[in-house]
């Protein structure tokens, strides 16, 4: 089959095996999404080698588990060991001894076919096309703010990043009812989350002094900046969430921290389940996120244009 790897510092389509695993169920990918990490591992980033991409939505062709033969499926990334105490207590997403599809010690999605075990497929619902159900990951990394913090519609938040990420936070936190405010740089982009509904404010145009207090600032723009940004806009005892995974040191002031009492949260995967029932619902509309669209065999100028700056979702079809 043909699968988009990173090997030997290059990224290319290659003809490999099927990838087949005991226990595991085999599944023909349909739509996969490329993101930030995948553009991120292409520059070097976890040291991985293999096939990328963690996005994705497929048919299962096999599984030892047969009722799920033929079904339309999302997956999640994260296999646990199935042994350690936090397999046990159903979170293989912290399990040390992991893999992780396309990221760690795992081929991924951006290929004709992929391996995961039975218990990491979901079944997605009749009414979620292929186009909105490859956002399902991201969509629940979005959404495990909520599960960290308790957002309520008395609380001021704000969302550094008008990015693909920072753009499904906004959608998703906005549900709370708070006061919420989206801060990027691209106007095309902060306009587009005007449109779903979401204040936003350019950067260029933010005052940084006792008005811009919220109570929580969710760090999603991708940048060294965003950290120090958060700190500024934090209230006193108020909490910051970073999403963003920036390669390289932060270099801030970590006093703020401590005179302030903010609380530093890190966020990274969230449930599938959620996700599916915010898609099912039709009240999160991910499809204007779709920047373009390219068939497996144009992986590799798909990487390149998901990576010029500024590019919203770009999907791969196969
Ligand atoms: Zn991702
Ligand atoms: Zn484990």
């Amino acid at each position: 089959m043909k699968a988009l790897r990173f090997e030997n510092n290059e990224l290319r389509l290659a003809d490999v095996p099927l990838p087949r695993r005991d226990g595991e169920a085999l599944v023909r990918m349909t739509v996969a999404g490329i993101c930030d990490t995948d553009t991120e591992i292409a520059r070097g980033y976890a040291n991985f080698r293999g096939t990328l991409g963690h996005e994705f939505v497929g048919v299962v062709e096999e599984s030892p588990d047969r009722s799920q033969i033929g079904r339309r499926v999302v997956g999640e990334i994260n296999v646990g060991c199935g042994e350690c105490d936090l397999c046990r207590e159903n979170d293989p997403r912290h399990c040390p001894g992991r893999t992780v599809l396309g990221i760690r010690g795992r081929d991924g999605a951006f290929a004709e076919y992929l391996s995961l075990p039975p218990r990491n497929l979901l079944i997605v619902p009749d009414n979620i096309s292929d186009r909105q159900a490859v956002f399902t990951e991201p969509l629940a990394a979005a959404r495990a703010v909520l599960d960290q913090v308790e957002i309520t519609a008395s609380h001021r938040v704000a969302v550094i990043g008008d990015g693909k990420l920072g753009q499904l936070i906004s959608r998703v936190i906005a549900r709370s009812g708070c006061d919420l405010t989206l801060i990027g740089k691209h106007r095309n982009k902060l306009e587009l989350a005007s449109r779903a509904g979401v204040k936003t404010l350019e950067l260029d145009a933010l005052e940084i002094g006792p008005s811009a207090r919220f109570d929580f600032v969710v760090e999603a723009s991708g940048s060294s900046g965003g950290f120090g940004l958060a700190l500024d806009l934090v209230r006193p005892r108020g909490a910051i969430i970073l999403k963003s995974t920036f390669h390289g040191a932060a270099g801030l002031d970590t006093s703020k921290i401590v005179v302030n009492e903010i609380r530093v949260i890190g966020s990274r995967c969230g449930r599938f389940e959620n996700a599916l029932r915010l898609l099912e619902s039709g009240c999160v509309d991910v499809e204007p996120l779709i920047a373009r669209e390219y068939e497996l065999a144009g992986g590799v100028e798909a990487m390149a244009e998901a990576e010029r700056p500024g590019t919203l979702k770009v999907l791969l079809t196969n």
